[in-house]
């Protein structure tokens, strides 16, 4: 606006994206009945540079997901500003569990209870207790990341005892679908599966609360299903240039 380039009309548009992403929110509480408190949005930040960063936490925004664990490492340690949380939300190999349980708050991608453990087990003493998610593969993909349906609660139950995680509730990332009513069904079935484990291990899981679903493509209906942590990357930082 004052002739200073693309970079500076790119980061305005970054915080009216945002504003626009939490009228949105919004918007869908209101329609949906839903407590404004209980819907939170983590900007899904994988592969945008610090500098945008900084455009988002100056518009009051805290909660950062990542997918890339070198990347997101370096962001981290650059990243001053108190109050930042840092989401994990890739894929997690074994080898990686020890930069995780190092420079994370959550982590939304849970699926196995060898990388359970070893989450647990590197939590260092001096942090709380790392928030976690189980990933459901809830649309049976044969090629997703996740752990079946069927074989969640065994998950719950081989991680009740891991006393250095918090097991936060249950995270899904669905086949696209473009109906707005197959996305709820989705959503619907994850929001049912996590009832059946709270009503199982309840006693075991005082923590059990979360449902992180929703992406920029389907935020409304997962609102509707009762969503907890909305992930958006592109409704605010627009579509990604490049990837890994
Ligand atoms: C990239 C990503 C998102 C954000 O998706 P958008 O469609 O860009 O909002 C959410 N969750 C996960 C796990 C992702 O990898």
């Amino acid at each position: 606006m004052h002739g200073s380039g693309t970079s500076s009309s790119d980061r305005s548009s970054v915080s009216d994206h945002l504003a626009r992403v939490r009228r949105n929110i919004v918007a869908a509480c209101t329609q949906y009945g839903r407590n404004i408190d209980d819907v939170n949005l983590l900007a899904v930040s994988k592969t945008v540079d610090i500098a945008t960063i900084n455009e988002v936490i100056a518009a009051g925004h805290r909660q950062f997901g990542e997918n890339y664990l070198q990347e997101a490492c370096t962001k981290i340690a650059t990243t001053t500003h108190p109050g930042i949380v840092w989401h994990y939300i890739g894929a997690i190999q074994s080898n990686k569990t020890i930069d995780i349980a190092q420079n994370f708050s959550w982590v939304h991608t849970v699926s196995r209870t060898k990388i359970a453990e070893r989450l647990s087990r590197q939590r260092p003493a001096h942090l709380p207790a790392l928030k976690v998610m189980i990933q459901v593969n809830i649309s049976n993909e044969a090629s997703k990341a996740g752990i079946a349906p069927a074989d969640t609660s065994d998950l719950v139950e081989a991680m009740i005892g891991l006393d250095r995680l918090e097991i936060r509730g249950l995270m899904a990332i669905p086949a696209p679908l473009a109906d707005f009513s197959a996305q709820r069904d989705t959503y619907r079935r994850l929001k049912e599966l996590k009832a059946r484990i709270k009503a199982r291990y309840g006693d075991d899981l005082p923590h059990f609360v979360d449902l992180s679903m929703g992406m920029s493509g389907d935020m409304e209906a997962a609102i509707a299903e009762g969503a907890t942590w909305l992930r958006i990357g592109t409704a605010i930082f627009g579509s990604r240039r490049h990837t890994h």
